[in-house]
């Protein structure tokens, strides 16, 4: 039952010493008075001299016991005493006692026959009889005090010469034995009831550090990040709630969002991610100073409350703690890196409540990390102006489609070999409370909120609906721009499968356009979604090529069958426009794909471009997106050749 035997025998030793200890003080004392009694109180010239040198001795080694028992009660009773030697040190003065007195009893029985040898015999048996009680916490002594006093007196009285006293003798003997097994039995009781008192101890102290380390479990897991053993954000808003009401004094709380986790994530794996988050945290507690005020706010955000603080040197501090979570993380088998953008809000600057100053702080850090990442912001009015513009919008995005706020125009892209219509690209509009939102603005906050899916079904859908509606002699394709938060989801090739059979629009019709930004997302997930579609017959083209992360080696991975030239380089055709088409345009020939033109508004541009060797145009000198019910009256006009159309404009 007890798992740990030292340290139930230490406790057993400590007791049995407390136990000698506080007996002996009666001990000494009955001890120091019948030695004086039977040395002085008997006068024989033959004993005398022995009698008083005993009697120095005695007195002596009872005085060092006395002292010795008074130091133990002073000093170590009430610290971690160690028992066994306190047990040592007190049994060897109770057995030099024991020795003395059997010393004493032999020379008197052996010179001595009158009253003092009788006195002196009661007294011994009387001491040999009282040590089973008094030292029975230590077996050997108890046995020994009573055997060593009655024994060796009793043979010294077998070996007289008078009847009586070997008569004596014989019953001291016997009377030794039984001290012997009496002193042993008193003594194995005291020292099993010692156990059992221990035994209790023991347990219960097992029990109580049980308690203590599930106690400390418990605080663990109510108020630590399993991951990170940061604090969780129950903890942490305790503390800052802890702050704010017991100290006026203004300190800033910084909230920290990796930048580029998502993509370790995501391309590495969840372990390598977790490994970023844990290193991240370590480096966070190796530069706060306080680790009350640091949290894992949650995925891969943290909070940092920085104390005595004003906003010049709190931004100078998130900048130092963007360049540490900054350095490279080395694994086994590569280097990973990630970034750090920080939001600051100020207390009581800004907000008074914690909830509000982490949410202001959050707020610092979306708009930082929109405006450049891997940078530090401080709140301002201006930003929460713009937040709940967005959250304003937002909400509005989930009831468009029910609401039927949402429609799409239609705007030409022309065949430069013929100038005849080759395709509609489908833009979304967004009539909001009487205004008409841009797609610009709103497409972004869809995809922030988990929004785009259901648009993006929702424009598949209508968009080949239309393109099938198209009463035409040629067949025309539509063009669909597609979020590549939308091309990541597994289910996209269902979405585009249903949108084609239930509108019945051949796979060849639809084009799918994919923004530039594609590039800085999971290469391989995009490529394979991109072979699936155009297994299918679809074409897929990238948009706005030339302006987000390009990257040539990623357009061989992707396999694009188009790429359209972004607007502002048409726009600036006139300056350096011309160069970067150019280059468009011998990118494109080697990787076999056709190029389309954006935002041609002149005939200069056309004609520049035509001599680039552009393969199509989409411009408002063509067409402004137009709505569905205008597209046939915009085809019938366009079957004379367009350029003449814009001509007679
Ligand atoms: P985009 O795909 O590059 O679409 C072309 C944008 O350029 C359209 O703006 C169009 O109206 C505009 N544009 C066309 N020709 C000219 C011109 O000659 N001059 C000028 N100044 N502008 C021209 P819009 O409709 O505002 O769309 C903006 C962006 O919103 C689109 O750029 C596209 O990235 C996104 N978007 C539009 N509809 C959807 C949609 O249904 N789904 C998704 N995911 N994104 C969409
Ligand atoms: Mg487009
Ligand atoms: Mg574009």
């Amino acid at each position: 039952m007890i798992s740990n035997k030292p340290e139930l025998d230490r406790y057993i030793q400590r007791d049995a010493a407390a136990l000698l200890y506080d007996n002996a003080i009666a001990g000494i004392v009955i001890s120091l008075i019948t030695s004086t009694f039977l040395v002085f109180a008997f006068n024989n010239p033959l004993t005398d001299s022995f009698q008083q040198m005993w009697w120095w001795g005695i007195s002596t080694l009872l005085v060092f016991r006395l002292a010795d028992v008074f130091i133990w009660k002073v000093k170590r009773q009430s610290t971690d005493f160690n028992g066994e030697k306190s047990i040592s040190r007190f049994t060897t003065g109770v057995n030099l006692t024991a020795v003395m007195w059997a010393i004493y009893a032999v020379y008197i029985i052996t010179h001595d026959s009158t009253i003092e040898l009788t006195t002196t015999l009661i007294i011994i048996a009387a001491l040999a009889g009282g040590s089973a009680t008094i030292l029975a916490a230590h077996k050997y002594t108890a046995m020994f005090y009573a055997f060593i006093l009655l024994a060796p007196a009793s043979i010294g009285l077998l070996l007289s010469e008078q009847y009586a006293l070997q008569l004596l003798g014989v019953l001291g003997f016997f009377y030794s034995i039984v001290m012997l097994i009496t002193s042993k039995k008193a003594s194995e009781f005291t020292l099993n009831t010692l156990l059992l008192k221990n035994e209790n101890k023991v347990l219960i102290h097992h029990m109580e550090e049980q308690v203590e380390q599930r106690t400390q479990k418990i605080y663990e897991l109510s108020n630590l990040d399993p991951l990170t053993q940061l604090f969780n954000r129950a903890a942490f808003l305790n503390q800052l709630k802890f702050l704010i009401t017991t100290s006026n004094k203004p300190f800033a709380l910084l909230f920290v969002d990796l930048d580029g986790f998502k993509k370790i994530n995501d391309s590495i794996g969840h372990e390598a991610g977790d490994q970023i988050l844990r290193r991240t945290a370590d480096r966070l507690k190796q530069c706060s100073l306080n680790m009350q005020l640091l949290c894992r706010w949650g995925g891969d955000e943290f909070l940092i409350v920085l104390t005595e603080t004003n906003e010049a040197s709190a931004v100078e501090k998130s900048r130092q703690i963007i360049t540490i979570l900054s350095e490279h993380h080395k694994t086994e088998n590569s280097i990973l890196s990630v970034g750090a953008t920080i939001g600051i809000a100020l207390y009581p600057e800004h907000a008074t409540s914690e909830e509000r100053l982490i949410q202001l702080a959050d707020i610092a850090m979306y708009y930082q990390k929109k405006l450049s990442r891997s940078t530090v912001g401080v709140f301002s009015e201006q930003m929460e102006k713009l937040h709940s513009h967005e959250l304003h919008l937002k909400s509005g995005l989930t009831k468009a489609i029910e609401k039927k706020q949402l429609r799409l125009v239609f705007q030409p892209i022309i065949r430069s070999e013929n100038y005849e219509v080759a395709a509609f690209e489908a833009l979304i509009r967004w009539q909001f409370d009487d205004e008409n939102i841009p797609p610009d603005e709103f497409i972004c906050i869809a995809e922030q909120y988990g929004l785009i899916h259901e648009i993006g079904a929702w424009v598949l859908k209508n968009a080949c609906w239309q393109a099938s509606q198209w009463d035409l002699e040629q067949k025309m394709a539509v063009c669909v721009n597609v979020s590549v938060i939308q091309l990541q989801e597994e289910s996209f090739i269902n979405v585009v499968e249903d949108a084609l059979s239930s509108s019945f629009l051949p796979a060849e019709l639809l084009h799918i356009e994919i923004t530039e930004s594609v590039f800085a997302s999971n290469v391989n997930m995009i490529a394979s979604q991109i072979k699936c579609l155009q297994a299918k017959g679809i074409k897929v083209s990238i948009d706005d090529f030339g302006t987000g992360y390009s990257s040539l080696s990623a357009l061989q991975d992707l396999a694009v069958d188009m790429v359209k030239i972004d607007r502002s380089f048409v726009n600036k055709i006139d300056s350096n426009g011309d160069a970067i088409i150019s280059a468009v345009m011998h990118i494109a020939s080697s990787f076999d794909l056709l190029v389309i033109a954006e935002g041609v508004e002149t005939e200069i541009q056309v004609q520049k471009l035509l001599k680039l060797g552009v393969h199509y145009f989409q411009g408002y000198y063509y067409s402004k997106p137009i709505e569905v019910e205008d597209i046939p009256s915009y085809l019938s006009k366009a079957s004379m050749p367009l350029k003449q159309i814009s001509k007679a404009k």
